[in-house]
């Protein structure tokens, strides 16, 4: 089980026994998620990066610390699925909406949208939790289709960046479910 209780009012609950259905796949547990070891964040632009932590490649879906130590961007891209967010630091926004997000702010965004991510200069790092369900579609200047970015490329990326600083490409496989 988690921590021994001491004075709590359920320290006499027995965890269940049967934890797993035959075809049920473990759960994922990773502390600090949010890490400031910059190994585990996987260059994703030029200015942005990303600490995978959940990858489904059966949904084509991801979930993600996406981290920019400075100004960065995120350019241009469709998403025919949505996208749910939360901020834990720093500050950023997309050039297509009014608003700016700082720590502690959610926001989803609903299948069919297109946007520019955009990170500020602000004395935190922007550190948000994304979950993202591919492909991402890059939008050339007129907003038309140039290519795309799927869990497929996503998978390739981080196995490549874990490889390189040492951490294995098999550490992505860990994240699997
Ligand atoms: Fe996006």
């Amino acid at each position: 089980m988690a921590e021994k209780p001491t004075n709590e009012f359920w320290r006499d609950l027995k965890p269940i026994t049967n934890v797993f259905r035959p075809d049920a796949k473990p759960e994922v547990y990773i502390p600090d998620a949010a890490t400031e070891d910059e190994r585990y964040y996987v260059p994703f632009t030029e200015t942005v990066s990303s600490r995978p932590l959940w990858i489904s490649p059966d949904q084509n879906r991801w979930a993600d610390i996406l981290m920019a130590k400075e100004a960065g961007v995120v350019n241009r891209h469709y998403h025919p699925h949505e996208v749910f967010a939360y901020t834990i630091s720093g500050k950023w926004g997309y050039l297509e909406h009014d608003w700016t997000a700082t720590a502690g702010d959610f926001i989803f965004e609903s299948p069919g949208e297109g946007h520019t991510l955009v990170a500020y200069e602000h004395e935190d790092p922007m550190r948000a939790f994304f979950i993202v369900t591919g492909p991402l579609v890059w939008l050339d200047e007129d907003g038309e289709p140039e290519g795309y970015f799927d869990v497929h490329n996503y998978i390739e990326m981080c196995r490549a960046h874990y490889e390189k600083v040492g951490l294995g490409a098999d550490y992505v496989d860990t994240l699997f479910r």
